[in-house]
Order: structure tokens, then C-alpha cells, then sequence
């Protein structure tokens, strides 16, 4: 049995020099192949239900995913709730057995936002869950446009909600298909100066590779959220698998060719946040 909290894999990362990948998933296929990849590379893994995978699968079906995985894993596994965004979202990943929840308070203004998050910290705590927040805004790739964190509002944020890791909005955007982008590290800096918490990277597939690497090191980032790039790589091999042959209609012979192109695309992602 290696579920662990969030505080659990992300505190070693914040004083080794490491950083722990949020993986978003939708289904069985892609979470098995996470925790493959992250026994392979002997690394804790962070495993996401966002909104499109709770659209879905009912949250107290994935907590049993998740914790199954969990306990027959050689590595620490997290089952996490990505984007709750409302009290009773993060309460219902609680009572379905989650070990970690993120509460989306971002679009609001900064003192609802902080007194929400708050309320829900306290709630995770009070069940040995932890806790992500947000503050400022990680826009969407074609969407919403971002909004950058304050470094002010961010060491506040992190005093009054009692957080265990805080995302922020540093050049980040959700759903980027390429890694042209690139984070503020002067706004990374400004932020380090003033708060402890882990901090946490949305959107980490638009950000190139070098410098996940760079900043899983040097800095006190310890997650990067991972889901477009990986959602690509299974597309791919599942559009190949479903092609190879025409007359082949049992899906879970079409998916099993999936597993380990899936597994060597995760390693990749994995790899750069070793710190090594
Ligand atoms: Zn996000």
C-alpha cells in the first residue's frame, strides 16, 4: 500500500530538488500506464480526475481506480481531485477516497477566493487530505486569457488558507499542443521570495522541456500538471491500433496495444523532473 497524501510526495521534492508530475487522466487504460511508468522510473506520481474524467466516471469509482493502483504500487501514488470547484466537488472526492483535492478558486475575486479555499483546507486536514489552491488565473489555449499571480496576493494566499501546494499563473495555459511557450521566472522568482509552498504548474505540457527540467530543479515549483501531452501520444497509438486492422472489433484487444507506447511517452514526461 503506497497511497500518499500530496503533502507526502511534495514535500521531499520542495527540499530535494525534484518534482512530482500531476498526470491527468480519463480512464483505466492511461492511469495503469502512469503508474507503470512511474514504477519504471522509481519515481511518486500524482494521479488527476479532472472535470472531463468525472464527466466520465462517477468520482467514487475513480477513488477505487486510483487506490487500487495505489495499493499495489512499489511507488508513493496520490489520488487527486483536479479543478473541484465548488465545496461539495472537494467533499465528494474526500468521501470517495481521495487523498488530495484542488479547489479552483481563481475566477473569483482574491478575498472569496481565499476564504473558499480556506474552508475546504481546513476540511481536507480535518480528514488527512491535502490541499491544493490557486491564485491568479491559467487561461486556456483558444479560451480564456490568463491572468499572472501577484506576488503579494500569492505569500497572503498561502498565509490564510493553510495550502499545501498553490498553483500559479506565470506564463502558464491550459491545452497548449505546442511547447512554444515559456514561464516568467523573474514572476517565479518574486513569488519564491515570498512564500514556502510548493508551487504547482498548470498547463506544464506547453512548457519545454528544458525548462520543466531547469525548474524542477532550481526552483520551488515541485508539480507540473501534465494532460495535453499525453492525451496526444494515447490518440495517436489508439488511431494506429484502431487502423492496423479493419476487422478487429473487440476493444480491449485494440486497447492493450495502447499500454506500452503510453508507458514510454509517460517515462519521457517523468524523466525530466528527476532532478537529475
Ligand atoms: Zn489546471
Amino acid at each position: 500500500m503506497t497511497l500518499a497524501t500530496l503533502a507526502d510526495v511534495l514535500q521531499p521534492a520542495l527540499k530535494q530538488g525534484y518534482a512530482v508530475a500531476g498526470l491527468v487522466t480519463l480512464g483505466w487504460e492511461d492511469m495503469r500506464a502512469y503508474v507503470a511508468a512511474a514504477e519504471a522510473e522509481g519515481v511518486p506520481v500524482i494521479l488527476q480526475a479532472g472535470p472531463s474524467c468525472r464527466e466520465h466516471t462517477p468520482l467514487t469509482v475513480l477513488g477505487k481506480m486510483f487506490r487500487h493502483l495505489a495499493e499495489d504500487a512499489s511507488v508513493p501514488v496520490v489520488a487527486h481531485l483536479d479543478h473541484g470547484y465548488t465545496l461539495d466537488d472537494c467533499r465528494e472526492a474526500i468521501d470517495s477516497g481521495f487523498t488530495s483535492v484542488m479547489f479552483d478558486g481563481s475566477r473569483k475575486p482574491i478575498d472569496a477566493n481565499i476564504a473558499e479555499t480556506r474552508t475546504i483546507a481546513d476540511l481536507a486536514h480535518a480528514a488527512g487530505v491535502s490541499c491544493e489552491g490557486e491564485i491568479g488565473f491559467v487561461g486556456y489555449s483558444g479560451g480564456e486569457g490568463s491572468s499572472g499571480t501577484d506576488p503579494e496576493d500569492a505569500a497572503r494566499f498561502a498565509t490564510e488558507t493553510g495550502v499545501d501546494a498553490m498553483a500559479i499563473s506565470v506564463g502558464n495555459v491550459h491545452l497548449q499542443q505546442d511547447k512554444e511557450g515559456g514561464l516568467d521566472i523573474p514572476r517565479i522568482r518574486a513569488i519564491e521570495a515570498v512564500t514556502n509552498v510548493p508551487l504547482v504548474i498548470h498547463g506544464g505540457s506547453g512548457v519545454p522541456v528544458e525548462q520543466r527540467r531547469s525548474l524542477a530543479q532550481g526552483s520551488n515549483i515541485c508539480k507540473f500538471n501534465i494532460g495535453t501531452e499525453l492525451r496526444m501520444a494515447f490518440g495517436h497509438v489508439l488511431r494506429e491500433a484502431v487502423n492496423r486492422d479493419p476487422a478487429r472489433f473487440d476493444r480491449v484487444s485494440i486497447l492493450k496495444e495502447t499500454h506500452d507506447p503510453v508507458v514510454d511517452a509517460a517515462r519521457r514526461v517523468l524523466r525530466a523532473f528527476k532532478g537529475e
